[in-house]
């Protein structure tokens, strides 16, 4: 079948809640991928970063056939093998002493936010019904009814009302807006660390620092969302260590399923999941054990394969090489690791026909808000693939 059916398919038969790019992707190898008609592409989008290990990772995708053929599911009304090694693995690598394992990014959030309310309630003293939750404009955390609820973007909330009450926006990159929305029912502070579908923005340096003090002194949990920038994307393996902050709650997914099988968690302590009794809260394939080995393993291969350092590394050097390129159209080059974002003057015409111009050309990106190309390939990128990306990022932003 050609490209062109394919998409008359898709158009035909799929909602539209999408505008991808007309690239039909068949097979997919480390940072490359294939379309259907054997021409060749750098992915610099790495399914918004859900494949840092690299499309297929042998290992990542050993471990999912092998789980595949011994249990794939139980429900949590059993126990599986798997599940308890998440567990313990995940709390060695990040020092929480508690996760809980949910599929989506949108669900460990609202998890997140669950377990924000009922801390609020039971340890904090909060009146019934008054909790408040903190978060902050160009935020994203995913696209369920109380998340939009809480969203500044006004297509993410047309025609989806009532919202979900509880929340407050305050400024991102401001602390004393945060310090001064802060009452006695508010109970988290939600906030990315980089903000991702926002367009890569990273705030002051010093505002999570900040932002953690005011939590603390005010009783207050900061729950850091780092689905996107989390797992070695932007150097680190989270975004929050560039502030040596500790965030009472942390969520993470896309690269935890490797991009081969969709998982998230959120990570915290006994006082704060500690309030989810058996019966409050759950997810049918949360915490399966296919998941489960997936997760697993695309952590080791985050470690084992130093990937963290090689983002904080070439992406620095990626970053240092976009500044240098003269084009009449770029704004700001910003972003840590390989988690990197070129904003375009307003006079540019918009990021999509420069994502455009690069994927005839062989490189896969998307614009983010209009005016953002974003860079983030796989963090399995080698240099030379860096350097001949370059080349081409150059031409078109200087020659469109
Ligand atoms: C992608 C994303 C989410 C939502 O994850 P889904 O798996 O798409 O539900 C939440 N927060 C951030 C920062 C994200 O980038």
């Amino acid at each position: 079948m050609l490209a062109k059916e394919y998409i008359e398919l898709e158009e035909k038969y799929g909602a539209h809640n999408y505008h991808p790019l007309d690239v039909v992707i068949d097979r997919a190898e480390g940072v490359w991928v294939y379309d259907v008609e054997g021409n060749k592409y750098l992915d610099c989008l790495a399914a918004y970063s859900a494949v840092n290990q690299g499309h297929c990772h042998p290992r990542i995708v050993k471990a999912l056939k092998e789980q595949a053929d011994k249990v794939t599911l139980t429900s949590r009304a059993f126990r599986n093998s798997q599940l308890p090694l998440l567990y313990k693995e995940l709390s060695e690598l990040t020092g929480y002493e508690l996760s809980l394992p949910m599929n989506s990014g949108a669900e460990a959030v609202e998890t997140a936010l669950k377990a924000a309310r009922k801390w609020g309630y039971k340890v904090k003293g909060v009146p019934e019904q008054k909790a408040e939750i903190i978060t902050c404009t160009n935020n994203f955390a995913g696209r369920t009814i109380s998340i939009i609820s809480f969203s500044t973007e006004e297509q993410y909330r047309d025609g989806f009302g009532p919202f979900t009450p509880g929340f407050k926006i305050v400024e991102y990159g401001n602390a004393k807006a945060l310090e001064n929305a802060v009452t006695s029912n508010t109970v988290a502070f939600l906030v990315e660390p980089i903000q991702g579908e926002g367009g890569v923005v990273v705030p002051p340096e010093g505002y999570l620092k900040s932002c953690a003090d005011i939590c603390r002194k005010n009783n207050v949990l900061l729950i850091t969302d780092e689905i996107q920038c989390g797992l070695g994307r932007s150097g680190k393996l989270f975004a929050f260590e560039y502030e040596n902050i500790r965030p009472d709650v942390v969520i993470i997914g896309k690269a935890l399923s490797g991009g081969c099988y969709p998982v998230s968690a959120v990570l915290s302590n006994k006082e704060i999941l500690g309030v989810f009794k058996p019966g409050d809260h759950g997810s049918t394939f949360g915490g399966n054990p296919l998941g489960a080995a997936v997760a697993r393993e695309s952590l080791k291969v985050l470690i084992d394969e130093k990937l963290i350092e090689k983002s904080f590394e070439l992406g620095n050097y990626f970053i240092s090489e976009l500044k240098k390129i003269q084009s009449p159209h770029v704004k700001e080059v910003r972003g840590k690791g390989l988690f990197i974002g070129v904003e375009l003057k307003k006079s540019a015409g918009g990021a999509r026909r420069f994502c455009e111009a690069l994927a005839q050309r062989g490189i896969l990106c998307k614009e983010t808000h209009e005016n953002v190309i974003r860079f983030a390939p796989p963090l399995v990128i080698k240099k030379e693939e860096i350097d001949w990306a370059l080349g081409i990022i150059k031409e078109v932003l200087i020659k469109y």
